[in-house]
């Protein structure tokens, strides 16, 4: 089959490859109508996570139709239409009883790696570093989905890819971000990133009633996206971020903020930015914090941080006493995505939220590799990719 394969970074190749197996009793195996590239494959295209092989199948936002099951599969069978969730979850661990998902106990096969790294593992991912556990990923003609049984979305046929693909990751993971801010009707909800994360972030930080929503970026167009819902805006390199959001809640700072950019943040003219690009640059330091330490900075106190934005390893000059003084909270983490499913599948088939607006390029399979340059470049208004082998 065909499939886009890392091989380094920017490097990304249509490559033929196996087809997968049904390897467990428990799998499936699912012929993909489409898949999407994430902001969290950039940080492997652009070679800051650890743990990646050459030849590493891409991928983890995807559907399709169920072609294949195990013999010990009972929730599935042939012909099921399913969207992915990117967690693989075993279901009856401990973590996933609690739903916590993307902490499952039991479905990253690479334990000892991540045990190192975190000083626990967490869940398997799809097409996500060997860390968690070197899963072929989505991004292909067929994937074999582990733990099928509890790693999949059933979808009615009425509603089209478009509308639930991001089921599997960037609608859960905005709505988590939103959910975990326990957003209060008086509360101003600011977003860093108006990147796919970000502008479903902004949409659920509308649903659950927030007074009033601030998204914050560079790339026009990503910003006149989530103007056009009521958010304002507030460009980082024409303004100061802080003031602004100063003046926009009496100066007192926003009560929720959601880092929706991670590890490769950039910053106009700061100085903590130099700092992290050059210690970066020598592999001193291997995320840069700038968006953290700027929601620190501005939240106010007895607020919420919110980080669905990913890290990977160490940051460095955190101001951690402003954080303690103040009396921040810290939410974060990879979406727990089983846990929206339900929720989400329904506001989307009552026509509360149509996650298809952020799609601005539909290609095939094979185009992957130009799309990957394309949407980390922000070139020709890209902000959503959706690609169908
Ligand atoms: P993206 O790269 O398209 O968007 C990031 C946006 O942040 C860009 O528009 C960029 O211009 C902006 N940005 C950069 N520096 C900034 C700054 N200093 N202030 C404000 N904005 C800034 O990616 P995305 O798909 O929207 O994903 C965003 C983040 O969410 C990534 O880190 C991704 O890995 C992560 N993510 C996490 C989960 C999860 O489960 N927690 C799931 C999906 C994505
Ligand atoms: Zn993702
Ligand atoms: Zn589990």
């Amino acid at each position: 089959m065909k499939a886009l394969c890392w091989h380094g970074k920017k490097d990304i190749r249509y490559d033929t490859v196996p087809d997968p197996r049904i390897e467990q009793p428990g799998d499936a195996i699912v012929k993909v109508s489409a898949c999407a590239i994430c902001g969290s494959d950039l940080h492997l295209y652009d070679g800051f996570m650890p743990g990646m092989k050459s030849g590493d199948i891409m991928g983890h936002e995807f559907m399709g139709e169920v072609v294949e099951v195990g013999p010990a599969t009972r929730n599935l069978k042939v012909g099921d239409r399913v969207v992915v969730p990117f967690t693989i979850a075993c279901g009856g661990c401990e973590q996933c009883q609690r739903g916590n998902y993307s902490v499952c106990e039991r479905t990253n096969r690479n334990k000892d790696l991540a045990e190192k790294a975190f000083g626990h593992s967490t869940a398997g991912l799809f097409g996500y570093t060997h860390l968690t556990g070197g899963y072929a990923g989505g991004q292909a003609e067929y994937v074999r989905v582990p733990h099928a049984d509890t790693t999949h979305i059933k979808v009615p046929q009425g509603l089209t890819d478009e509308q639930v693909l991001f089921l599997g990751d960037i609608l859960p993971t905005g709505w988590q971000a939103a959910v975990q801010c326990n957003i209060q009707p008086t509360d101003t909800v600011a977003i860093w990133g108006a990147g796919p994360v970000g502008q479903m972030a902004v949409r659920s930080a509308q649903l659950l009633g927030a007074r009033q929503v601030v998204v914050i970026d560079r790339v026009s167009e990503r910003l006149a996206m989530a103007a056009a819902t009521g958010a304002i805006t507030i460009d980082f390199e024409q303004e100061s971020v802080v003031e602004r959001l100063r003046e926009l809640t009496s100066g007192k700072g926003p009560e929720k903020c959601i880092d929706a950019v991670g590890l490769e943040s950039h910053a106009a003219r700061s100085l903590d930015a130099m700092y992290d690009r050059a210690k970066q640059a020598v592999m001193l330091e291997s995320d840069r914090p700038h968006v953290l330490r700027e929601m620190i900075y501005v939240c106010r106190p007895a607020g919420t941080l919110s980080i669905p934005g990913v890290y990977g390893g160490l940051i460095d000059k955190l101001p951690f006493g402003a954080s303690m003084n103040k009396g921040l909270t810290w939410r974060m983490g990879q979406t727990h995505v089983q846990r929206w499913s339900d929720e989400l599948l329904g506001r989307i088939a009552e026509g509360q939220i149509d996650p298809s607006f952020v799609i601005t390029h539909s290609e095939a399979l094979e185009d992957g590799p130009d799309m990957y340059e394309i949407f980390r470049d922000k070139e020709d208004g890209c902000i959503k990719v959706v690609l169908k082998p």
